[in-house]
């Protein structure tokens, strides 16, 4: 018999199970009897499509045997088996959510974390056993196959003996260390206590042989013991249970055993729909980010049951995008078990269900900003994007969901503000909800463009994500209040002093040289109405803003570059400025060079691109020397 390897990613999971140090072992029991389920379930809906199988639930079980001299624990299932290429291809070679699991061993010091938090599946068997033997009949297969390993060395396969269609697990459980207690998992009652905690909600009847005490017949102080098969697990599915008898930690329970995620859920929400529409789910809102959230291989979805039954691992029609990072599962008594992916696109119980999840979730997130405000703001570092592509996205049109649920940072504040905050402190006089683009908090600070804006004593807002600005344009108002770069032409702010026509037509001739000078760099040189302190700053006319530029040029597929119409702005009570009229009068060449580098300057304020940073360098040498 030939020891075959097993698939490299693989064998290091089998390492990390066999020397795990992880001290809640007993999971194994959970991973086998949920493999056995599923195993079940495959029966069951292959039943569905197929007239020649016959689905009698009392014939489905899985059972669970220990024989304490041998040191064998067993998991039996009636389910559909395994060939022996699926021994060899779903045994010898990582899992699908197995490996994403290992994927995040790689960020996770030391790796057990993920035992606990993330089911590894099958191989954590190997946590408690020195061999791990599979023997599997499959339906509609003629042959038994014997499947074996003892570790990372590798496995054999070889034809095997099994009456009915189904598998056998057996552990060759290993010998106590000094620091480890095996035996445990050889013990009936602790094995019982086991499948009650992780494998209570199982559908199908888990058996056991337990000992049973009785008081001998026609004795009165002597017991005899028998063994006798019982069920251990209730069946009965978390989410129909009633909401009242079920704790927080029932909650997360289910979220791990589900493998939703490494952490532990933010929020949980439980709903029993009845009326219109009929439905139970357990959502969970997540408080880290799962590893792959924004990569392409992130699918979206809830389970979706249908009486109890998986019809579907990831129904992606229960969620919005904006809701992506939901995690959870619905069963509905009105859907029909058959459907197809296509109709069920269509099909008008899912739409009704789908519209009641996106409001509770929506009522959930607004609870948790209401009365938790500081895990809200953790869960809006990660998730709040998210929120802000769901506002831009399909035309603004989920902005009832989602304006309230978005943040950003106040300048008065110094904090996360909602909308609804900054609406109501507005004073009588202001027009608009101001906001102000850039790199980071730090660097908005500094921006010129703010100053007029601030020193009216007027909040500002902070965008420092991508989609801040496309976001807001898409929302265009809240409250009835518009919203107003502190960069754009207008700020609906009455100047204090002198008008903006008197200066720039006083200073008309000046201007005009430098824009003729810039050339189509910009649209016009104009006095500042904004600047207090600095002598420069860019602003923008039209929709478009230089923010705006910024984020569009910088994506990869953009070939066209955009423009914003650009406007340099002149401080004209500072002193530069009368350096530039003096050479105005004077030195037409020095007037260029100071043109140009206040020109300069502006983009970097701005974060953008100087076009020749050779020559901006040497202009600023040639005014020192
Ligand atoms: P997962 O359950 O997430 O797919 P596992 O590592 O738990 O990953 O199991 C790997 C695969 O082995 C399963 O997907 C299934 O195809 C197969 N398998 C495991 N146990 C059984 C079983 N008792 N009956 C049938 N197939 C099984
Ligand atoms: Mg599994």
């Amino acid at each position: 018999m030939e020891l075959k390897q097993f698939q490299a990613e693989s064998k290091r999971l089998l390492d990390l199970m066999i020397n795990s140090i992880y001290t809640h072992k007993e999971i194994f029991l959970r991973e086998l009897i949920s493999n056995a389920s599923d195993a079940i379930d495959k029966i069951y809906y292959r039943a569905l499509t197929d007239d020649s199988i016959k689905f009698d639930k009392n014939n489905y079980y899985i059972k669970v045997t220990v024989d304490r001299e041998k040191r064998i624990l067993k998991v039996s299932d009636t389910g559909i088996g395994m060939t022996k290429e699926e021994l060899e291809n779903n045994l010898g070679v990582i899992a699908q959510s197995g490996s994403l699991a290992f994927k995040k061993e790689n960020e996770i010091k030391d790796g057990y974390d993920i035992i606990g938090q993330f089911g590894v599946g099958f191989y954590s068997a190997f946590m408690v056993a020195d061999v791990v033997t599979v023997i599997s009949k499959a339906l509609g297969s003629a042959e038994a196959y014997k499947w074996e390993s003892q570790g990372a060395e590798g496995y054999t396969i070889e034809k095997a003996e099994r009456d009915t269609v189904g598998t056998d697990v057996i552990l060759k459980i290993k010998k106590n260390t000094e620091d480890e207690d095996y035996d445990q998992f050889l013990d009936e009652y602790r094995i019982r206590s086991i499948i009650r905690k992780y494998s209570d909600f199982i559908r199908y009847p888990i058996k056991m042989d337990v000992t049973v005490r009785k008081l001998k017949e026609g004795s009165k102080g002597e017991f005899e013991e028998h063994k006798e098969e019982q069920v251990i697990n209730s069946m009965v599915p978390i989410w129909r249970r009633n909401k009242n008898e079920l704790t927080k930690e029932d909650y997360e329970k289910f979220y791990s055993e589900k493998h939703y995620g490494f952490d532990k859920p933010l929020r949980y929400i439980h709903i029993n729909a009845e009326g219109a529409v009929n439905y139970r789910a357990i959502l969970f809102i997540p408080e880290k980010m799962p590893f792959d959230f924004y990569t392409k291989e992130y699918e979206k979805g809830l389970e979706l049951y249908s009486n109890g039954v998986l019809i579907m691992k990831k129904c992606p029609d229960l969620l919005p995008d904006y809701f992506s990072f939901v995690k959870g599962m619905v069963d509905s008594d009105d859907l029909s078990l058959n459907i197809s992916r296509e109709m069920l696109q269509h099909d008008r119980q899912l739409k009704l269900m789908a519209k009641n999840i996106k409001t509770k979730i929506k009522n959930e997130l607004l609870d948790l900003l209401k009365n938790e405000r500081e895990k809200y703001e953790e869960f809006f570092k990660i998730f709040g994007r998210q929120l802000k592509y769901g506002l831009y996205s399909e035309f603004g049109s989920n902005k009832d969901v989602l304006q309230d649920l978005i943040i950003f940072y106040s300048s008065k504040e110094k904090k996360m503000v909602t909308l609804d905050e900054y609406v109501s402190r507005m004073p009588e006089d202001q027009k608009y909800i101001y906001y102000a683009s850039g790199d980071s908090i730090e660097r908005i600070e500094k921006l010129p463009q703010t100053e007029l804006v601030a020193d009216k004593g007027y909040e500002i807002l902070y965008f420092t994500d991508d989609v801040d600005e496309f976001a807001i344009r898409m929302l265009m108002s809240y409250k009835d209040k518009e919203f107003k770069s502190v960069s754009a032409d207008d700020l609906g702010i009455e100047p204090e002093e002198k008008t903006d026509s008197a200066e720039n037509s006083e200073h008309k001739e000046l201007f005009e040289y430098m824009k003729n000078h810039l050339g189509d760099k910009v649209k016009a040189v104009k006095a500042s109405k904004r600047l207090k302190n600095h002598p420069v700053c860019l602003s923008s006319e039209g929709e478009l803003t230089i923010e705006m530029e910024k984020v569009l040029n910088a994506m990869p597929y953009n070939q066209q570059k955009i423009k914003a119409d650009k406007i340099l702005e002149i401080n004209v009570n500072h002193d530069v400025f009368k350096a530039l009229k003096d050479a105005y009068e004077k030195d037409k060449d020095k007037l260029k060079l100071y043109t140009d580098l206040l020109y300069n300057q502006a983009l970097l304020i701005e974060g953008l691109p100087i076009d020749d940073p050779v020559e901006f360098t040497n202009n600023i040498c040639k005014m020192m020397v």
